[in-house]
């Protein structure tokens, strides 16, 4: 179904006299634009997807101008053709990635294709497919057999989620030929998507009362969505954030409105998911990594059409050409996800901050641990602080205490204490998580004959063991091997692991706890599809068990019967060159902690350290992130460091380190400017990764403005200059690492 009823936007008003020349974005890495003639029957305005010739070619490209004046005497060849009538991008969503792109110093081209679902930047017709949706029916689920656990755990999840997709389903690990056995029993249906009821009215239960502080802090709110106003909503682990961002948007979100809500990482949380649904049914819709292209394309055609969708989504749903965009929420603000690795290095919080600006409308900002940048906002007034300090329910915070390792006895890690809690709260019939920040076996596998190390052939690392399946693994590029018993240099069998990582630990705890279930999570334990959804589920069942993970368990889950959380070493990111390692660190750990006592029962957090005198780490223990925010901050200011001062990386990599420096060291005189400061060029802390060699240099100036100039400045020098042989650049404004 074409957009049909999509009316010129007013930045687009069509010209009297018809321009005759276009400016064309096309999805390259190409810092400049392609000028074409617009031939008489066609109608081409900013936004609009056009067919062009290029070399010999036809390629999608994006009207960025009409009606320009084009360099003398070239002669331009016509747009062959508009892809659909309307434009693709409308005018906010097209001002925000021309901003992005200033701001990030990111071709304009790839910039806006990434606003594009993947179809239509492949150049695909706009043609939408339906999706079938379904509902549970009245009917009751003792007519499924007992050993149809799945077919149950499918009827289950409809009748608490009605109206989710096939594809949504099949996410979440369930099968098409389960989906066809309960509609062959009429045990579900398919909902029929043009009925308003079934968008609008859900089934759910009545939302939970909000208590004194939640009120409160509801009232703190922004309280129209028709003006720009941000808010920092700094509400502790389990003070119920989720329930105010649903009250916020029943109170001040319209019928006809649409909303985005930004998650790190949906798979990971399908209960937050569920309660959305549950109070808006269809109207919420997913966006994220795993969606199918023509799932793409659906969902964006209806966010384009200006349905009165909200949006929960990853990353790039910040991008998506909402029409009628009222509020913005942003959860777990301070998480580095929001930041994109590569290409299109572009933060999706900050990048939210600007769309609600131009969208005039409200920005939630929602953490227990907010960043940096944004506490900084806070505290100067930029940013509405709303304060949220107890937790919902009959919950307390958990007490969180350290335990020096120090000359203690270890197994595998673990001390004595540790071990005896975790018995204690199983013996109570609660469970308990272990957190550990590797994935894998050991880090290392050393000789205690000769001293070798397995290193990375193409990295300067050291290869993780991974016992699971006899491999020895670099985490750093795809390069991996056969693990071994014996020392690959000396041949003495005293080759061993050092170091914890998750699958040591959950061995070390099923020998001492051989009655309990032991869940790993890691990246490797849920990289089939649906396995986490299993895990939640059976967490959430609150029989006794033991979870060991990564930061994976400290993101957002609610496990209410989950009564002591252990981490095994708190010391990596104390010591650590890159300067935001000190936050990332209690960031994760606050979070973790969060995990504990959720429910009714008391929960109580212990974190192994060797430096139990560390500052930090005893402030960690009020858990208090308020005090250790300012304390971070004021250490951020003492530095000259971010948010004090804008920062930008450059990197190279080449073949060697030598052409990598070579190439900084040449640029840096193009950036002496007054009020710009340099550090470096250095290697990176990492210096060579599969067989680059990475060199860096840091620049910060007070002045925001300034430093985007010289970085444009440079973008265009370097992208005229020929550069030495296989050697490349980036910038990275805003970066997450530093190392
Ligand atoms: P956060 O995201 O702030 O860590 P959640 O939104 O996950 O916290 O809420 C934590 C728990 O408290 C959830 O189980 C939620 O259902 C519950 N909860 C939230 N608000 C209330 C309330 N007003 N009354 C009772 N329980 C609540
Ligand atoms: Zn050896
Ligand atoms: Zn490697």
């Amino acid at each position: 179904m074409p957009l049909a009823h999509i009316r010129p936007l007013s930045g687009y008003a069509v010209t009297v006299t018809r321009p005759s020349t276009a400016r064309i974005a096309l999805n390259r890495p190409l810092r400049r634009l392609f000028d074409y003639l617009i031939p008489d029957n066609l109608s081409v305005s900013p936004g609009q997807r056009v067919k062009v010739p290029f070399g010999r070619q036809i390629l999608t490209g994006l009207v960025v101008e009409t009606g320009v004046t084009p360099p003398g005497h070239v002669t331009l060849k016509p747009i062959l053709d508009i892809h659909e009538p309307w434009p693709a991008l409308p005018d906010t969503t097209f001002h925000l990635l021309s901003w992005a792109s200033d701001y990030y110093q990111h071709p304009l081209g790839e910039c806006l294709f990434t606003a594009l679902p993947p179809a239509l930047r492949k150049g695909r017709p706009s043609q939408r497919k339906q999706e079938v949706h379904w509902v549970a029916s009245d009917a009751s689920a003792a007519e499924l057999p007992s050993n149809a656990h799945r077919q149950k755990q499918l009827l289950n999840t409809l009748q608490a989620s009605p109206g989710l997709s096939t594809s949504e389903l099949v996410q979440a690990g369930f099968t098409r030929s389960q989906l066809r056995a309960l509609q062959d029993k009429a045990l579900i249906h398919q909902a029929d998507a043009t009925t308003p009821a079934q968008t609008h009215s859900p089934t759910a239960a009545p939302p939970p009362k909000l208590s004194g502080a939640q009120t409160t802090a509801a009232e703190a709110l922004p309280s129209s969505t028709n003006r720009f106003q941000a808010a920092l909503l700094y509400g502790i682990t389990g003070s119920g954030k989720t329930e105010l961002y649903l009250h916020f948007l029943k109170q001040k979100l319209q019928e006809g409105q649409q909303a985005l809500i930004l998650v790190p990482e949906i798979n990971l949380t399908p209960q937050t998911l569920a309660r959305f649904r549950q109070y808006f049914g269809s109207r919420i819709v997913a966006w994220h990594s795993a969606l199918s292209d023509g799932e793409r394309l659906d969902t964006w055609l209806r966010i384009r059409n200006g349905e009165p969708v909200i949006l929960i989504g990853t990353r790039s749903a910040v991008l998506l050409p909402f029409t009628n965009l009222r509020s913005i929420i942003v959860d777990e603000e301070h998480d580095s996800s929001y930041k994109q690795g590569d290409g299109f290095r572009y933060s999706a919080r900050d990048v939210a901050v600007y769309r609600a600006h131009v969208n005039h409308c409200p920005v939630i900002l929602g953490s227990a641990t907010p960043s940096l940048e944004s506490w900084h906002n806070a505290r100067q007034g930029k940013y509405t602080l709303v304060r949220l300090e107890q937790r919902a329910g009959k919950a307390k915070p958990p007490e969180v205490s350290l335990l020096d390792i120090r000359s203690r006895p270890l197994e595998a890690g673990l001390s004595r204490p540790t071990l005896s809690a975790i018995r204690d709260t199983l013996n109570r019939g609660e469970q308990a998580l272990v957190f550990v920040n590797r994935r894998g076996f050991a880090p290392i596998m050393m000789c205690f004959d000769c001293g070798h190390m397995e290193e990375c052939p193409r990295c300067d690392t050291r290869l993780t063991y991974h016992r699971r399946d006899r491999a020895m693994r670099c985490h750093h590029c795809d390069f991996q091997k056969a693990s071994s018993n014996h020392c690959p240099k000396c041949q003495s069998d005293n080759f061993k692991p050092v170091g914890q990582g998750t699958e040591r630990t959950e061995d070390v705890l099923a020998e001492h706890f051989p009655e309990t279930p032991v869940v790993r999570v890691d990246r490797d334990s849920t990289k089939r599809k649906g396995s986490i959804q299993s895990i939640l589920e059976k967490v959430n069942s609150g029989a006794p068990c033991i979870l060991v993970g990564t930061q994976m368990l400290a993101k957002g889950h609610d496990f209410p019967n989950v009564t002591l959380v252990a981490v095994v070493n708190a010391d990596g990111g104390l010591f650590s060159v890159d300067f935001r390692a000190p936050e990332q660190m209690l960031q994760t750990l606050l979070q973790v902690s969060g995990r504990a006592g959720r429910g009714a029962k008391p929960g109580k957090v212990l974190i192994q350290t060797c430096h139990s005198d560390h500052p930090l780490l005893k402030a960690l223990c009020h858990g208090n992130y308020a005090q250790l925010a300012e304390q971070l901050l004021a250490d951020r200011k003492a530095g000259d460091l971010p948010p004090f001062r804008a920062m930008a990386v450059l990197r190279a990599e080449s073949d060697t380190m030598q052409r990598s420096l070579q190439l900084l060291d040449s640029i840096k005189p193009m950036m002496a400017v007054e009020g710009i400061e340099i550090w470096g060029p250095l290697p990176a802390v990492i210096a060579r990764k599969a067989d680059r060699h990475r060199a860096q240099l840091i620049v910060c100036s007070n002045n925001r403005k300034r430093l985007n100039r010289v970085l444009s400045r440079l973008c265009q020098y370097l992208d005229q200059s020929k550069l030495p042989a296989n050697t490349k650049w980036i910038i990275d404004v805003d970066p997450q690492e530093t190392g």
